[in-house]
């Protein structure tokens, strides 16, 4: 039995289960539409994120709303949330013991949510999804599927604003994304359609 989105933030206010709870200015629950096919799961908060108290807000957000369209999704019809809630000082990696506490809350929020698709940004986001120590070089591009979920592990948007290079193959995994969204909507249908004939 999953508890709501609305339980699962109220468990973590003011949540001091780890060190981060000593920087930030404000916990990063998540934002979007609570029923999204599509979640999309990011690394953790950066500065703007950390002051508004929402995720991808800042320059790395701007540029995700524009790779959204190429998948044909808005911003509203997407749920998005990160491994941690809380921002790291000066954007420093997340620490394993961080990891581990704080992803709980995330479990949960996808479980609420019940998204059919995940999308995984950057590293941390992948690894924790995919359970592995592969990296995203070696991991994106493909649809990995694991228990009910399809998940498409993309560069972190912020690495491609660092990395222009990057830019053309976040567009092609977002087209990629595009195609799969289809994909599951038709295989969707097709099911539906058996069980009512
Ligand atoms: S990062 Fe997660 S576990 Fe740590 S204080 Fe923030 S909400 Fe709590």
């Amino acid at each position: 039995m999953s508890r709501s989105l609305d339980d699962i933030r109220a468990d973590l206010a003011g949540c001091r289960r780890c060190v981060l709870s000593e920087t930030r200015t404000n916990l990063v629950f998540g934002v979007g539409n609570p029923h999204a096919e599509v979640m999309f799961i990011g690394e953790a908060p950066g500065r703007q994120e950390d002051l508004g108290a929402e995720p991808f807000i800042g320059a790395a957000g701007q540029y995700l709303n524009t790779l959204l369209a190429l998948a044909g999704l808005k911003r509203e019809e997407i749920y998005i949330a990160n491994v941690l809630k809380c921002r790291p000082p000066e954007n420093r990696d997340p620490r394993p013991e961080e990891i581990e506490v704080c992803t709980p809350f995330l479990r949960e929020q996808v479980k609420a949510i019940a998204p059919e698709i995940l999308v995984t940004l950057g590293n941390f986001a992948t690894r924790f999804i995919l359970k592995t120590d592969r990296g995203i070089t070696g991991l994106r591009g493909q649809v990995h599927i694991t228990g009910r979920f399809s998940v498409l592990p993309i560069f972190h948007p912020a690495a491609a604003i660092y990395d222009r290079n990057k830019g053309p193959i976040m567009e092609d995994d977002f087209r990629l994304l595009g195609r799969l969204i289809t994909k599951r909507r038709e295989e969707r249908a097709a099911r539906e359609g058996r069980i009512q004939s």
